[in-house]
């Protein structure tokens, strides 16, 4: 539909006006609260001087305050600069100079960051209380402009938002370099809102009398909560800084469904909300779930109501996966796969449980995507089926390309198509499995080796709890695989075990893919977007070196 975010929340306002939409410890708000909330915020904004097109970052961790600032900075017509609070203060201070932030919205525990940020474009920073429960203070320290106050404003409706404004000016998750600011319009938020809720059959994106935008569900098709519109309930600990938490938050919305909020993730006590709540879905990073399967007693936990389980942002392996459906032993255990270009999503392993997708497959194209395997090199080429290629992507979910950075935009973004950088194959059936990021391939003796194929082997060795691969310089020979392990429980980190993995993985592929050296680590380093950082590996193994 050819409109604006805030239709979304409007037209479940209005079509589930008494369901619970978000819930944070004890504190819950309805659709009708939830808009209330957000429409007297965004008029608290135009009244502290916020207009149509500046950008208000937001930087707070996972709260009912979150969701409510953003719905509301969208509703402004401001563009959502969405700021990771564990990054130091200089990167934080780049950022909000990047997006030339005129406010920014912070949390008290991430107010000390926002000072310390000191950003000469932000003229005030607003801030949530600390917990949803709690009472807003009437004042807070150093000048910041209480919530409360712009709580206290009309819930008045503003001005027309354009489908064609920036809703999000999402930083990329910085896990190849630096990031990048994407310029997500407010009609590809929609698109890949109504895409990533409707799959390909589940639902059609309809717009109401008055404008709002609701799924109609299409009699006994699979819908992303594999439940009646209005009826689920969903448990995301992905950070709503990162494209992954902020569209996950907007599928909930779109379909009516609860929200369950989580600050700080605690595997325990996440397991005991999703049992009190009867989530039916739950989806996060494959850190986030190898946390989940480390946790004492996960498979003793009634998680009968557990419809659907998503992995994304970051691949994972199908030892993982096979863990999970103990944990969850009726859901759907899937991958989706995605990129803060393409607004979150392109494609996802959800459609039709009597005839699921591969384990190991991020599964098929999203309703209205097409995606194609180029060569790499020269990409007027097509790749043949079962070939490695690079994947390329179109759809209404491509974003508008990067802010300041028009080079970059011009290669990523070529006449509709977004080049992903990730490289991939289809199977007979169109099956779509990621081998891994085109920078992370290396060449041995002129061969491709793909890291994710190794990585994908070591899982299945008993002994692996996870396992990251890089390329090493070797002189002529190119680049060899070296292999960082993080071991299961018990394992000795000794010589003969880095032989044993070694073998387990030598027995399996060509000589050329052969891991030559293992590494033994007590924890991967990982973003805070929960992607392991093999940027830090490759500094890790030169200070080895050195
Ligand atoms: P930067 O571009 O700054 O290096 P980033 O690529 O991590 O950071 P994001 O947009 O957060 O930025 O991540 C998108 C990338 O994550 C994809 O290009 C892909 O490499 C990886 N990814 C996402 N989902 C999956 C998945 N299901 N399987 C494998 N990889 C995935």
């Amino acid at each position: 539909p050819d409109t604006d975010a805030g239709a979304i929340l409007a037209g479940t306002a209005r079509r589930y006006p008494d369901n619970i939409a978000l819930r944070d410890g004890e504190f819950t708000l309805t659709y009708t609260e939830l808009r209330d909330s957000a429409l007297r915020v965004a008029q608290g904004l135009r009244e502290l001087g916020v207009q149509q097109g500046d950008a208000v970052a937001l930087c707070q961790p996972n709260s009912a305050w979150f969701t409510v600032t953003y719905y509301a900075t969208l509703l402004a017509g401001a563009a959502v600069a969405p700021i990771n609070p564990t990054l130091p203060p200089a990167v934080v201070r780049d950022q909000l100079d990047e997006v030339g932030a005129v406010a920014v919205i912070a949390h008290p525990l991430t107010a000390p960051l926002v000072q310390a940020a000191d950003a000469p474009s932000v003229r005030f920073v607003v801030a949530v209380p600390e917990t949803a429960a709690a009472p807003a203070p009437e004042t807070t320290a150093d000048g910041f402009v209480p919530l409360a106050d712009l709580l206290a404003a009309e819930p008045v409706e503003g001005p027309a938002v354009s489908p064609d404004a920036v809703a999000h000016l999402s930083f990329t998750g910085g896990t190849t370099g630096r990031s990048k600011a994407v310029r997500v319009l407010h009609r590809n938020l929609v698109a890949n809102t109504c895409q990533m809720s409707a799959l390909r059959t589940g639902s059609v994106p309809a717009v109401d009398t008055e404008g709002g935008v609701f799924l109609d569900a299409v009699p006994g098709a699979v819908t992303r909560f594999m439940s009646a519109p209005g009826t689920g309930c969903a448990l995301s600990v992905a950070p709503l800084f990162h494209a992954m938490g902020l569209i996950s938050q907007n599928i909930t919305v779109i379909t009516g469904g609860t929200a369950v909020m989580m600050g700080r993730f605690d595997p325990a006590a996440y397991l005991n909300l999703v049992e009190k709540h009867s989530v039916t879905q739950i989806s996060g990073s494959p850190a986030f779930f190898h946390l989940l399967l480390a946790t004492p007693g996960a498979a003793d936990r009634d998680m009968s109501h557990v419809r659907s389980v998503t992995s994304g942002a970051a691949p994972i392996d199908t030892t993982t996966l096979a863990a999970l459906k103990g944990i969850f032993p009726n859901a759907t255990v899937v991958e989706a796969y995605g990129l803060t270009e393409a607004t979150m999503g392109l494609t996802s392993g959800l459609f039709d449980e009597s005839d699921p997708v591969p384990v190991g497959s991020v599964g098929v194209p999203i309703f209205d995507t097409e995606v194609e395997l180029r060569d790499p090199v020269d990409p007027d080429t097509s790749v043949p089926p079962g070939e490695v290629g690079e994947l390329w992507a179109r759809g209404p979910q491509i974003a508008a390309g990067y802010l300041g950075h028009p080079d970059l935009t011009a290669a990523q973004f070529r006449d509709g198509w977004l080049l992903t950088g990730d490289l991939a194959q289809f199977d007979e059936n169109g099956n779509i499995f990621i081998v891994g990021r085109a920078k992370d391939m290396l060449i041995y003796k002129g061969y491709n080796v793909y890291p994710g194929q190794l990585e994908e082997l070591l899982a299945k060795h008993p002994l692996v709890a996870q396992a990251s691969v890089i390329g090493v310089p070797a002189g002529d020979t190119g680049e060899i695989p070296v292999a960082y392990v993080v071991l299961t429980g018990g394992a000795v980190p000794d010589e003969q075990t880095a032989t044993a993995l070694m073998d387990h993985v030598a027995e399996r592929v060509a000589p050329y893919q052969k891991i030559r050296e293992v590494h033994f680590v007590d924890a991967m380093p990982t973003s805070a977007a929960g992607k392991i950082l093999k940027t830090e590996l490759r500094r890790m193994h030169q200070s080895i070196d050195a």
